[in-house]
């Protein structure tokens, strides 16, 4: 599957991370390593380690991003951070917004026939790389779970940690800093295994699904909604050289590895006996998601609030058009990808 992945690895990734070489270890992305706020050296260690899979630049450039960014996300978009899911073809509003958000994750639950039946409903749940845990928070209630969240983000862990206090789900609901190529959970934990929009910043997915179905119990489902890239014809051994051009840009902007296809996750779920395999495009759907983002940039608010957010979020709005390009070119997909761990 490395070779596979190597495939659509563009030749200039290495060289992309070593744009991103500041360190900032001791600054903020090395402090907390969980909530729960344990001694500083103990959190200091935990931090450094969930950073030794993940790319190490790579990983500190995602804590870095999602450390800056989140508070602006939040305060215009609210606590999921993923793409609205819509009717494909019909006009967006403002309100719908957040609705299309909690539309997604039901869609996703509905695709990968998530039963709501009191015996059958997941009780255990993860949620990697979970932002300020709006789906944590989510499904949480929906099922009346217990959920762990993961992210590389302390600022976000501390502020999903909050808004769980906030809403009196102290107890069902927990965040630490931790990387999802090395999850700090026992084999067969979860029944249900939740990745909204991470796997785009896994830089190995193999190694990624391979998480998932670990920390996953017998019959779990996992669920992996994440922005692929067009799958290749047969004739094709990578993508074209402009398409690879238009994805590094992304990459730069938003702390992104190799992109992969929907049927590239297919055949490592495959490699891994995972069952019940099945994928599905909805490029569609999330048409209307990033004009929005655009236009919530555009106001006076959101304006003056990236201002004062800093460089790596101010690159990624400025990044933003080169979605809409990617989607309209068909070269990036939105893809859902559901699984079953054997029984
Ligand atoms: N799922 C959330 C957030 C999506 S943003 C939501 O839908 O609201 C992407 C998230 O992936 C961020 O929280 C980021 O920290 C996390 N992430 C990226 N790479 C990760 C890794 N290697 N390990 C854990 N989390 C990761």
């Amino acid at each position: 599957m490395t070779s596979l992945l190597h495939t659509c690895e563009p030749p200039s990734l290495r060289l992309r991370f070593s744009l991103h070489r500041r360190s900032r270890l001791g600054g903020r992305t090395a402090t907390p390593s969980h909530v729960s706020l344990p001694p500083r050296s103990r959190r200091l260690a935990a931090a450094r380690a969930a950073m030794t899979t993940a790319s190490d630049e790579l990983g500190k450039g995602i804590a870095e991003f999602y450390d800056e960014s989140s508070g602006l996300w939040e305060s215009i978009w609210g606590d999921h951070m993923h793409h609205g899911f819509y009717e494909a073809g019909a006009p967006a509003t403002i309100t719908g917004h957040r609705a299309a958000q909690i539309r997604m994750v039901e869609e996703a639950l509905r695709f990968a026939v998530v039963s709501d039946d009191p015996l059958k409903k997941p009780k255990r749940i993860v949620d990697v790389g979970c932002g300020i845990g709006g789906s944590s928070r989510y499904l949480a209630k929906k099922y009346g779970a217990k959920c762990e969240g993961i992210t590389l983000s302390p600022v976000q862990a501390k502020r999903a940690q909050a808004l769980a206090t906030a809403e009196g789900l102290e107890d069902q609901v927990s965040f630490q800093v931790a990387d999802a190529l090395k999850q700090p959970f026992p084999d067969g934990q979860f029944d249900l295994v939740w990745s909204m929009e991470s796997g785009e910043h896994m830089p190995d997915k193999t190694k990624f699904v391979g998480e998932l179905a670990r920390v996953a119990a017998p019959g779990a489902t996992i669920i992996i909604v994440t922005w692929c890239h067009r799958d290749l014809s047969p004739s094709e051994e990578s993508l074209q050289p402009n398409e690879l051009n238009l994805l590094n840009k992304i990459c730069n902007a938003y702390y992104l590895p190799a992109w992969c296809s929907a049927s590239d996750y297919v055949k490592i779920a495959q490699s891994l006996s995972l069952e019940d395999i099945k994928t599905a495009d909805w490029s569609e759907n999330v048409a209307p998601f990033w004009p929005a983002v655009i236009r919530s940039a555009l106001t006076w608010q959101g304006f003056t609030s990236l201002l004062r957010s800093g460089w790596k979020t101010i690159r990624g709005a400025l990044a933003m058009p080169l979605m809409i390009e990617g989607y309209n070119k068909k070269l990036i997909k939105f893809a859902i990808i559901a699984c079953r761990k054997p029984m």
